[in-house]
C-alpha cells in the first residue's frame, strides 16, 4: 500500500488530528526509514533491509539553520504553529545528537514564536540514554507509544529489534512525573505474523492496567487512517473508541480520540 517519506528536515505546518498546526522536524534520513521498532501500520512503510544501506543522517547545524528559517517566517506573518513536533522518518531520539537539538529548537522557539510547545512523538525505547532523559524531560510533551500491555500482542504489532517487556516500557515513563502522554493505536487484522486484535477484553485490561498505574497527564488513543504497509489492517469503529476511552477516564485521566 502507498505509505510516505518525509523529504525535508523542517516540513509544513501542517495540521494534525491531535496536536492542531504542527511543524514537523525530521531528524531522519530524507529518502529512508530508521526505526529500531518496525510498526505494521507505520505510515512510512517498512524498515528498508539490504547490506550496504546508506544512513545519511541531517546534521545539527542543517536542523538548526531550516528551523530558524520557517520559525522566523512563520513569527514574521504571525503564523506561528501550535506545536514543533518531532516525528518523521522514524524513531528521532535515535539522532546521536539529539539532546543538543532540542537545545537549540527550544532556543529558536523561546526567540520566534514563544506560544508553540515542543512536543517529541516517541516509542519510548531510548530511555535507558541519560542524555535522551534529560533532553525529554526539556520539552512541553512527550507522547509516548505504548500499543498493548501483552508482550506478544506488542512484538506483533511494533516488531522491535529487542525484545520489549510493556510492564517494564510503561515502568519507565514514571521519570516523567506524570507530565508524558501516553498513545496507543487500536487495530484489528493479519499482518502476516498472526490475527491481531488490541481491542479484546483481555487486551484492554492488560493496556488498562498499565496505563491506570502510569498514570499520564492524558491518552491519545488513535486507528489507522493512511494507507499501512501491512494489507489487510482494520480501523476500529468510533463506537468501540469510545468504549476505550472511557476505560481511562473512569481513572480520571483525559482521553483524546482520534477515531
Ligand atoms: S515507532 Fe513510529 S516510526 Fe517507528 S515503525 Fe513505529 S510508527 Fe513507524
Amino acid at each position: 500500500m502507498a505509505t510516505f517519506l518525509f523529504h525535508q528536515t523542517v516540513y509544513g505546518p501542517i495540521h494534525s488530528r491531535r496536536l492542531g498546526s504542527s511543524l514537523g522536524v525530521n531528524l531522519l534520513p530524507e529518502n529512508n526509514k530508521w526505526c529500531n521498532y518496525n510498526c505494521i501500520y507505520c505510515e512510512c512503510g517498512w524498515n528498508p533491509s539490504g547490506k550496504g544501506l546508506q544512513r545519511s543522517l541531517p546534521s545539527r547545524e542543517q536542523i538548526r539553520r531550516d528551523l530558524e528559517e520557517a520559525l522566523k517566517q512563520l513569527g514574521r506573518e504571525g503564523r506561528c504553529p501550535d506545536v514543533i513536533t518531532f516525528a518523521g522518518n522514524g524513531e528521532p531520539t535515535l539522532h546521536p545528537q539529539f539532546a543538543e537539538i532540542i537545545e537549540d529548537t527550544i532556543a529558536l522557539r523561546d526567540l520566534y514564536c514563544t506560544g508553540t510547545k515542543v512536543s517529541v512523538l516517541t516509542n519510548a525505547t531510548e530511555l535507558h540514554r541519560p542524555e535522551v532523559i534529560k533532553a525529554l524531560k526539556r520539552v512541553d510533551q512527550n507522547i509516548l507509544k505504548l500499543d498493548s500491555g501483552i508482550a506478544e500482542t506488542l512484538h506483533r504489532m511494533n516488531q522491535p529489534q529487542k525484545s520489549i517487556s510493556p510492564k517494564a516500557l510503561a515502568e519507565q515513563f514514571r521519570i516523567f512525573g506524570g507530565t508524558e502522554i501516553i498513545q496507543t493505536m487500536f487495530l484489528k487484522g493479519d499482518a502476516g505474523n498472526g490475527y491481531i486484535d488490541n481491542t479484546t477484553p483481555e487486551e484492554l485490561d492488560a493496556w488498562e492496567a498499565l496505563v491506570a498505574d502510569v498514570r499520564p497527564s492524558m491518552v491519545m488513543i488513535y486507528t489507522i487512517d493512511r494507507d499501512t504497509p501491512a494489507a489487510n489492517l482494520e480501523k476500529i469503529s468510533p463506537e468501540a473508541m469510545e468504549h476505550i476511552a472511557d476505560r481511562i477516564r473512569k481513572h480520571g485521566i483525559p482521553v483524546q480520540v482520534s477515531a
